[in-house]
């Protein structure tokens, strides 16, 4: 029997309203997608990602995106959370990080490693583990992460070279493979390097899309990427479904 978990989603407003979310678990229902790890990056979508919380379906991750960190200095946003009942249900944080692709400005990228790090001591506290969002940055990303996470650390649509995966496995954080995969060959490489044990599926919804005409992506995608995985690592879907899947389960601890 197939089982799927979408490691990585933003089933949140802006892209998807609250009352669309019970068609997107349908939908990744009938295409053996049994969970789906929403994630809210940005303090204006947490409310709407603990309501989410509350379908069986759904896991959650909170974090705050490296962009943020002209006008967010530290994890404060997450700890405030506290005092909502439903923050009982986050499983990471994440996605935190670094992004050198959208933030050039050597000032702003060293706020974006004060935060960064913030979140990671935040994770440290609370022992859960920690979604990374690393675009052009993957080397600093790792070594900040290296020295500071004491959790584990899954690199979420991490596009690093051979060096970084290897850093990256040295280290044994996992790595999400998203839908893209299957028109991004960079992708596929990294899949390869990384090795089938140390990864997780993700369709990184609404973005990540399998094709440029599906828009927005959603987890019902997640069949895609595991059947070029397969074929990529010559196995059967259900040998890929289960060892995905439980990667998946043991990392967030669901
Ligand atoms: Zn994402």
């Amino acid at each position: 029997m197939i089982r799927y978990i979408d490691a990585h989603a933003h089933i949140l407003e802006p892209f998807f309203k609250l009352n669309e979310v019970k068609n997107v678990i349908t939908d990744a229902l009938s295409k053996d997608v049994i969970k789906i790890v929403n994630c809210a990056s940005d303090p204006s979508q947490f409310n709407n990602c603990l309501e989410t919380s509350k379908f069986d379906e759904i896991e959650i991750s909170i974090g705050l995106q490296p962009t943020l960190a002209d006008r967010i200095i530290n994890a404060d946003p997450i700890r405030e959370l506290s005092d909502n009942p439903l923050s009982k249900n986050i499983r990471a944080i994440g996605e935190v990080g670094l992004d050198y692709h959208w933030i050039k400005d050597e000032n702003l990228r060293d706020r974006q490693k004060v935060l960064f790090i913030d979140c990671i001591e935040l994770a440290n506290e609370q022992q859960i583990p920690l979604v990374i969002h690393s675009r052009k940055a993957e080397m600093d990303a790792l070594e900040i992460l290296s020295k500071h996470a004491q959790v584990p650390v899954l690199l979420h649509s991490f596009e690093g070279n051979l060096k970084a995966v290897e850093f990256a496995k040295e280290l044994e954080y996992k790595i999400t493979v998203p839908t893209n995969v299957v028109i991004r060959r960079n992708r596929r490489k990294v899949a390869v390097r990384a090795g089938i044990e140390n990864i997780l599926l993700e369709t990184d919804s609404p973005y990540c899309a399998p094709a440029d005409d599906i828009r927005p992506n959603t987890p019902s995608t997640i069949p895609i990427v595991a059947e070029k995985l397969a074929s990529i690592f010559e196995v059967e879907l259900e040998e890929l479904a289960r060892i995905t899947t439980n990667n998946t389960k043991n990392f967030y601890r669901i």
